[in-house]
């Protein structure tokens, strides 16, 4: 496993040789994940999905579930689907005790032909790798878990709604299973797979949130491990989430540093698109570059790349300025954020995310006074809105792409 280079953050040669003494090595040529040795069990209790109108996020699950046990002596076991049901774990589990625990959220849709894809699968595999190698949990062969994954939507896709802008949700799931309360590496850890039939994120149309600017609390640190998708870092955003509801605002604005730098919303990426007619007639859309404090989003890539290819004349999608777009992931300050508005500039603010592609936001509470955001009356701005057109007709396999992976056809 290289320690050297976690995220972007550079470690000095001595950090380096500390951090790789503490991870004990893995004897070398242990099995990797075999798809080849996938063993399906047969269910015993068949479940009936729910109509899909009675769906609720993240609350039923399908019959089937991926299960791979891995152990540092032996490297991966033969991967199992089994009905899915409990785990049972000793109460020493470091899971428990120390947060090895990581997760990935992805999607398989349903298209209107029947088959059934997956949206840029392998970068959440790269992503589910570094989360687990930043917390000494092992690799493993990113194409395997696809594979297993498509054999695991496939067993369930009756359970995939086909009604339009519904979904099957995956969550691919790391944890450390070591029975011991030494605060060291896990010797043992348990890949899980798991699906759950989602709707529409916003049911009834989408709707644009009211966002508070927070300073108070952080949501990650340079250095910290905000950069990965560890269960360790969304525990302690709940008690600020619950907080801004109660003063009436949807989600948090999670700022960084004294110049209040904007980082991410919620547990989403940001996006301001700035309007710069009078200075040089662009168009500026802006978000944070990657570094520890933002989550590298496959839907913020995703966005990124749709508006550098869109610029580059490559693919014109309807909906983005036709000329001067500007792309930029740089810094971005609230009080640049707020000038810019009082100056009717700021022309949409969005978060993007794979639950819902994108959020609009309408309004951003910060020391004590509202800055209203332009947002159309059908809850989305109209990048965010091309962005959603584009992302969805890729999704869904209306347009053809190399990001839609066709994991089978029923
Ligand atoms: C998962 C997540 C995102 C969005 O990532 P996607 O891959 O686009 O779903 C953004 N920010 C945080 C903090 C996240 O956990």
């Amino acid at each position: 496993m290289s320690i050297g280079t976690l995220g972007k953050q550079e470690f000095s040669a001595e950090q380096a040789a500390k951090a790789a003494a503490n991870v004990p090595k893995e004897p070398a040529g242990l099995p990797d994940i075999n798809p080849a040795l996938l063993q399906v069990e047969p269910l015993k209790n068949p479940k009936t999905p729910l109509p899909a109108n009675e769906l609720v996020f993240g609350k039923t699950f399908t019959d089937h579930m991926l299960m791979v046990e891995w152990s540092r002596e032996t490297g991966w076991a033969a991967p199992l689907i089994k009905e899915y049901g409990p785990l049972s774990l000793d109460p020493s589990s470091s899971v428990f005790h120390y947060a090895f625990c990581l997760f990935e959220g992805m999607k398989a849709y349903r298209g209107e032909d029947g088959t059934i894809r997956l949206f840029r699968p392998d970068m959440n595999m790269a992503r589910m790798n570094r989360s687990a190698a930043r917390i000494a949990l092992p690799e493993f062969d990113p194409d395997a878990l696809i594979e297993l994954i498509k054999k695991l939507v496939m067993l369930d896709a009756k359970w995939i709604p086909s009604e339009p802008g519904y979904s099957l949700y995956l969550r691919p799931t790391m944890i450390g299973t070591q029975n011991s309360l030494g605060v060291g590496a896990s010797g043992t850890a348990l890949l899980y797979v798991i699906a759950s039939p989602v709707g529409p994120y916003y049911a009834t149309g989408f709707k644009a949130i009211s966002l508070r600017a927070t300073s108070e609390f952080i949501r990650a640190a340079p250095g910290g491990t905000g950069g990965f998708k560890l269960g360790a870092n969304y525990s302690p955003a709940i008690v600020p989430q619950v907080e801004a509801a109660k003063e009436g605002y949807a989600q948090n604005l999670w700022l960084h540093g004294e110049e209040h730098e904007l980082t991410e919303v919620g547990t989403m990426n940001l996006f301001v698109v700035i309007d710069r007619t009078e200075e040089d007639g662009t168009t500026e859309m802006v978000t944070p570059p990657l570094q520890d404090l933002i989550l590298p989003g496959v839907t913020r890539d995703s966005i990124l790349t749709i508006a550098r290819d869109h610029v580059a004349g490559k693919v014109h999608v309807d909906g983005l300025p036709a000329n001067g777009l500007v792309v930029s992931e740089r810094k971005m300050t609230m009080p640049e954020l707020a000038a810019l508005a009082r100056q009717g500039k700021i022309k949409e603010v969005f978060g993007a995310g794979t639950a819902a592609i994108v959020t609009s936001v309408d309004n951003i509470g910060y020391l004590g006074k509202n800055i209203p955001i332009p947002c159309e009356a059908d809850g989305l701005g109209p990048i965010a809105k091309a962005m959603l057109g584009r992302i969805q007709g890729i999704q869904t396999g209306k347009i053809p792409h190399e990001w839609s992976v066709v994991a089978g056809r029923v």
